[in-house]
């Protein structure tokens, strides 16, 4: 890979083409910008460039245009689609022609940057090309780096998978958890995970989590530290185009992943999950002093000394109360949170 990494913006809207390249330069990428198809595929037949922005509707020759000759002149070249006009069955389209990523207008100079981050880190990941197994069976699914390899006809397929192997009974455990009913709903658009703000951190974006699911790779969910990154912000769950609720299907991986306690031994979300739990049990409210303590004594007890400062401030600004409020009629709280247990819900 180059020292510095060289993108091409395409989009017949001047003021989108400097506003990305004075936005992508001050990040350190070498960026050239055409304003229609022709004169990008001119560009970027000449130039050596390691990924492409292109708007999907122009005059002449179109975005999707570009994207296809551009995969079909490099392959390896990443393009993110970028439109003020997207529709499922173009987000579809170019998803299926090997787009990296399908991005609505108008973005902010952060979501750009985030975007292209997570490109730029994909692509790092890379190892030298290397072909498939003979007799394996290709699945366009996804285990964690680093056996990553490049073939033709399905994009960046991370690591071959036999079929064998798979859970095929995965789908339906996931389907039938509360809030996981919709994952067979994906179109795979990957808008969720341009927007999640965490998925730079996740071993697997959203959208490759619902692939996953899909594809039966019960162990490889499970165990990612995706789930428990989530942070619930709902931010791909409002901008899903099938008003999947992404969110609602971490928390359903998050309770098969307790269940199963296959969850990641160093993640230390499910132990915070179930002392937060707790506390809310027993007062009705959380109590932020017993938590943390609790919780960083058995996670990381060198820790309470990091984070003691903060404690103190938090502690004169009244946010962190040294006694417990307990609620009235917490038997109530407390009859529900039984009634959950025994739906499956788990502490
Ligand atoms: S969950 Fe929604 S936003 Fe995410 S890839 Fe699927 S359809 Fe697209
Ligand atoms: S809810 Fe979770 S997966 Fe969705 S955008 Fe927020 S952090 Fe990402």
């Amino acid at each position: 890979m180059k020292d510095k990494m060289s993108i091409l913006v395409v989009d017949d809207e001047p003021i989108v083409c400097d506003s990305c390249k004075k936005i992508l330069t001050e990040k350190g990428f070498m960026v050239e910008t055409a304003l229609n198809g022709e004169e990008a595929l001119k560009k970027f037949k000449k130039g050596d460039f390691d990924i492409v922005i292109v708007d999907l509707k122009m005059p002449g020759v179109d975005g999707m245009e570009v994207l296809r000759s551009v995969k079909k002149i490099k392959p390896e070249v990443d393009v993110v689609m970028i439109t003020g006009y997207g529709t499922i069955p173009s987000a579809v389209e170019a998803m299926k022609l090997g787009a990296v990523d399908y991005v609505p207008k108008p973005f902010t100079p952060e979501e750009l940057g985030q975007i292209i981050s997570q490109v730029v880190e994909k692509r790092s990941k890379l190892v030298a090309e290397k072909a498939p197994k003979k007799g394996a069976i290709l699945l366009d699914v996804f285990k964690k780096p680093p056996k990553v390899v490049y073939h033709p006809e399905r994009v960046w397929v991370k690591d071959i998978k036999i079929e064998e192997t798979l859970d095929e009974n995965f789908l339906n455990e996931v389907r039938s958890t509360p809030g996981g009913e919709r994952v067979i709903d994906c179109i795979q658009c990957g808008t969720c995970s341009g927007s999640c703000p965490l998925s730079y951190r996740m071993d697997y974006t959203p959208r490759e989590i619902n692939a996953m699911v899909r594809a039966g790779l019960r162990d490889e969910v499970l165990s990612s530290n995706s789930i428990w990154i989530c942070s619930s912000c709902y931010l791909c769950t409002v901008r899903c185009p099938r008003q999947i609720k992404i969110t609602d299907i971490m928390y359903a991986l998050k309770n098969l992943a307790m269940k199963d306690k296959r969850f990641l031994k160093k993640a230390k979300s499910p132990l915070l999950s179930r002392y937060f739990v707790d506390n809310v049990n027993r007062y009705g409210r959380n109590h932020e002093l017993e938590l943390t303590l609790k919780f960083f004594l058995r996670a990381n007890p060198r820790a309470i000394l990091k984070h003691s400062l903060m404690g103190l401030r938090l502690f004169l600004r009244k946010r962190f109360s040294v006694f417990p409020k307990r609620i009235k009629n917490i038997n109530q709280l407390r009859t529900m949170v039984r009634k959950a247990e025994a739906l499956g819900g788990l502490r």
